[in-house]
């Protein structure tokens, strides 16, 4: 880990009321360069590759990373290129749309229980079930269509989320599951940009959306909520980050680096062998060795 991507400057402690306007979109953590950043981006994923090998070897821990934000702010240029190092057959994307009639009709964790990494593997959840406590907060008709069974403590419909939520992913953290949470916090004059850039370069005309502006005019109260998530769902076992995302360069760096920190040392070794194992090892040397 760096010091440009010091996790002091991203990571929401567990139990602090969070405010979006005290992260500054813009930070770059005092990188001005946006070819340091690359060289370090790419030292990143080099570290990233060799840790997943390792992951991938013992495959007794998974990581799971997820990544939320508004439109426009670089979730999948990051997934792009900060997996360009990974070995494909342990790390899968899966991207979060309207749920379907199907997972309507199940809790909203039954969705993503099936997309999961299983042991060894990493696996990026594009948007996540953290949506139901972000769009469902901010289009509550949503949830009309979930058919609710009303809370009988009378608790508050987005707590008791939040604390399914901490729930479910406190029982994945004890099966071994590393979990990466990051906001990428964009600034509203930067998605405008964005959204203007996708309109006036014909090669980005098939990612504007006209829903996307319609969801900006929304812009506080998606703020709002997010702070009420990160408020809520930082917690010791699955912490936030929020990434500043008005630069994409200094994004992907840092979400590289921190994740590459994050498979800390303790899984940082190939399984060991034991001493049965390097007998049959010896055994098959002597067998191949006596081919020719
Ligand atoms: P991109 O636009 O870059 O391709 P995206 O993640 O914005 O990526 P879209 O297909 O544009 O993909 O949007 C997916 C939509 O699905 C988002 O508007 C998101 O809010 C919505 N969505 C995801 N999960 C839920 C949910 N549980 N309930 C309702 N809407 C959801
Ligand atoms: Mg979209």
């Amino acid at each position: 880990m760096k010091h440009s991507f010091d996790p002091k400057h991203f990571t929401v402690k567990p139990g602090t009321k969070v405010k979006l306007k005290n992260f500054d979109p813009a930070f770059t953590g005092g990188i001005s360069d946006k070819q340091r950043a690359k060289l370090e981006l790419q030292q990143d994923i080099a570290t990233l590759a060799a840790a997943q090998d390792i992951l991938w070897a013992n495959a007794k821990y998974s990581v799971l990373i997820i990544l939320q934000a508004m439109d426009a702010a670089g979730k999948d240029g990051l997934i792009k290129h900060v997996m360009t190092g990974m070995n494909p057959q342990g790390c899968v994307v899966h991207s979060f749309k309207a749920p379907s009639d199907e997972e309507l009709k199940h809790h909203y964790l039954w969705r993503p229980m099936r997309y999961l990494p299983r042991k060894g593997e990493v696996a990026i959840f594009n948007r996540s079930y953290y949506e139901e406590v972000l769009v469902v907060r901010v289009h509550p008709e949503l949830l009309e269509r979930q058919n609710l069974v009303s809370d009988k403590r009378g608790m508050d419909l987005w707590k008791q989320r939040y604390e399914e939520i901490n729930a479910f992913e406190h029982t994945l953290v004890r099966n071994g599951t590393l979990i990466a949470k990051f906001v990428l916090n964009v600034s509203k004059e930067e998605q405008r940009n964005r959204f203007m850039e996708r309109l006036d370069n014909p090669e980005k005309n098939w990612k504007f959306s006209a829903a996307d502006v319609r969801e900006r005019q929304h812009w506080n109260k998606y703020q709002h909520a997010f702070e009420d998530m990160l408020t809520h769902t930082s917690t010791k076992w699955a912490p936030w980050h929020v990434i500043p995302a008005d630069n994409k360069w200094y994004t992907r760096a840092a979400v590289a680096d921190l994740i590459a920190g994050m498979i800390d040392k303790e899984r940082q070794h190939y399984p060991k062998i034991t001493a049965e194992q390097k007998k049959a090892l010896e055994e098959a040397r002597k067998q191949l060795v006596s081919e020719d």
